[in-house]
Formats: structure tokens, C-alpha cells, sequence
């Protein structure tokens, strides 16, 4: 399988402090045009799994067109990555699934209103979010998954976001430790950026959750493996590398035809600690914003 990831355009109705496009909103949207063509020469490649990524795909007016299309344009599946506000409007979630929507993962920060809205920026989101994903439900939506980006304010809180996707019957998840190499989280590393050591114990806790609760479809991405040892088969980017031969990035202001290349021998690094560690062959290591300010005393090479 071969993956093409849309990034439409920056615009969002939420202002997570900590996004990696934070200082990109204001860049021009890809046009429909532009977007259509994008995806029509992917599938011409031979790219089967698409994804749509904002930004906040959904708030474009030409939202239900572009899943059409895809749809048309022969992808079996079309997933979109979303905050889910849109989704609690009438109607909008059968819209979506009537034109083609097939996987949607939305993003959830926090196990209640108070957190989730005080890290996505503004008062009642927390609200839609549960409402949207209700509606998506609803109109049967084909996978339906939610992620949660692990930063300081909410490490304390992933047990309890854990216990809410138990009891909202979220079967598909994935706790993504905060990117620090751009974006908000580099502008104020130390407001976002929590201990490896402390977020993966977190991390681990809420996985264990998801697995009482039968499901080992929850996942952890963008740590390194050493800190999740017990738990390789629920990595995301060892996944992602056995259900894809290639993952391509399309965006406003770039294009990425390697990403899980980059990021393995770019923006992550593997440390001098690391050095005849046996799980460094499929390891991306650890960020290296985060190595550069606190070093890799965290690590767990595993030997023998
Ligand atoms: S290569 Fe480094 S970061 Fe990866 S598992 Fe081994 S010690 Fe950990």
C-alpha cells in the first residue's frame, strides 16, 4: 500500500497552543483545483490510502466535494484527520459518509472540558468534539479513531482520557508524544514539551487500559522504542512501516516524497547511547529538539 497525505490548507477553528502549524494559519489554502489534481496524480502513482489533513479540512466549503472526488478518482478508502466541532452540526456527519468518508480520527486532548478546551483555545469544544463523534457513529462511518497529543499539561490526565475512550467505545486510538521540532511546541519547549520518561509511563498506563478493556488497537507514536518495549506491536510508525511501502506528504509550502524517511534520519535522532542497542534497526530514536535540551539519559538501550 502506498499512502497520500493531503495537507489542504492551515486554517483551523481551534488554536491548540502547541500545534506544529501554529505560524502556518495564515498561509493561502490549496485550491479545489489544486487539491483534486493532487490527488488524481497520487492515485496515478498508485497510491491507494488516502488521508485529508488540515489545518481543519471540514471548514472548507468544499469539504464534501473533495471526498467525492477522491472517491471517484478510485481511492476505496478516504480518511480525514479532524477536531471533530463540524461533525455536531446537523446533518453534516451523514453528508460526509453519504459522499465517500470512510475513516475519520479525531483529535481529543483531554479527558473533560475544562482541559481539552483550555489546549485546543476555545470554550465548548470538548462538547461538539463527543457530539460529532456520536453523529459519526450514527451515520455509520466505516473506522472511527481518536488521537491525543501527549503534552505537559495532560500527561497526568491520559489514565482518565483512557477510562472516557473506554466508555465512549473509541476501539482505535493513538497517544502521540508532542512534536518539539516545530510550531508551537519549539517556540516554548518548556510550557509543552513533557519528560520522555514520565509521558511514556503515562503512555504505557493508558495503552493497559485499552488492553483491559479488550482492544489492542491504541497505539503510541513518536517515541522510542526502548521505553515501550512490551509494547512494540502497538508502535505506530512499525505499523505504518508494515502497511506501507511508501507514506508522501502534499501541503501548501511543501512536499514531503519520504516521510517516514526524513523523519527517521532527520527531524529524530538516535543517540551515542543507543549504540548496539538491538532495537535500533527499526528504532527512529528520540526527537531531536528534545535531545538537544535534555539529552538521552531517558533511554533504555536494549542489549543482548
Ligand atoms: S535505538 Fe535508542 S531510542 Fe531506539 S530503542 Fe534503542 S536506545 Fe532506545
Amino acid at each position: 500500500m502506498k499512502k497520500f497525505v493531503a495537507f489542504t490548507g492551515y486554517a483551523c477553528n481551534n488554536r491548540c497552543g502547541f500545534c506544529v502549524h501554529l505560524r502556518r494559519r495564515a498561509l493561502p489554502q490549496r485550491t479545489t483545483r489544486e487539491v483534486v489534481a493532487a490527488m488524481a496524480s497520487a492515485r496515478r502513482d498508485g497510491c491507494d490510502a488516502l488521508e485529508l489533513v488540515g489545518g481543519e479540512v471540514t471548514i472548507r466549503p468544499d469539504f464534501l466535494t473533495l471526498v467525492g472526488t477522491a472517491r471517484a478518482l478510485g481511492f476505496p478508502r478516504v480518511a480525514l484527520a479532524s477536531n471533530g466541532r463540524m461533525f455536531s452540526r446537523p446533518g453534516f456527519a451523514r453528508a460526509a459518509v453519504a459522499a465517500g468518508l470512510t475513516d475519520v480520527m479525531l483529535s481529543l486532548h483531554g479527558d473533560g472540558a475544562e482541559l481539552h478546551d483550555g489546549l485546543t483555545g476555545a470554550a465548548g469544544n470538548f462538547k461538539e468534539l463527543i457530539a460529532g463523534l456520536a453523529a459519526l457513529k450514527a451515520a455509520g462511518v466505516g473506522r472511527l479513531s481518536v488521537n491525543s497529543t501527549v503534552v505537559r499539561r495532560n500527561v497526568r490526565a491520559l489514565p482518565a482520557l483512557a477510562y472516557l475512550l473506554v466508555a465512549l467505545e473509541v476501539r482505535s486510538a493513538e497517544f502521540i508524544f508532542v512534536d518539539p521540532s516545530v510550531g508551537g511546541a519549539a517556540e516554548d519547549f518548556e510550557e509543552w514539551v513533557p519528560r520522555l520518561g514520565e509521558a511514556a509511563s503515562a503512555m504505557r498506563r493508558a495503552l493497559a487500559i485499552g488492553r483491559e478493556a479488550g482492544t489492542s488497537d491504541w497505539c503510541v507514536r513518536y517515541v522510542p522504542l526502548c521505553l515501550f518495549r512490551d509494547w512494540l506491536g502497538q508502535v505506530s510508525e512499525l505499523r505504518e512501516a508494515r502497511a506501507f511501502s511508501s507514506v508522501r506528504h502534499w501541503a501548501p509550502d511543501f512536499v514531503n516524497d519520504d516521510v517516514q524517511g526524513s523523519r527517521r534520519d532527520g527531524a529524530r535522532v538516535r543517540t551515542a547511547r543507543c549504540r548496539g542497542c538491538r532495537l535500533e534497526p527499526e528504532c527512529e530514536g528520540v526527537w531531536r529538539g528534545y535531545a538537544e535540551r535534555r539529552g538521552d539519559s531517558e533511554l533504555e538501550p536494549v542489549h543482548g
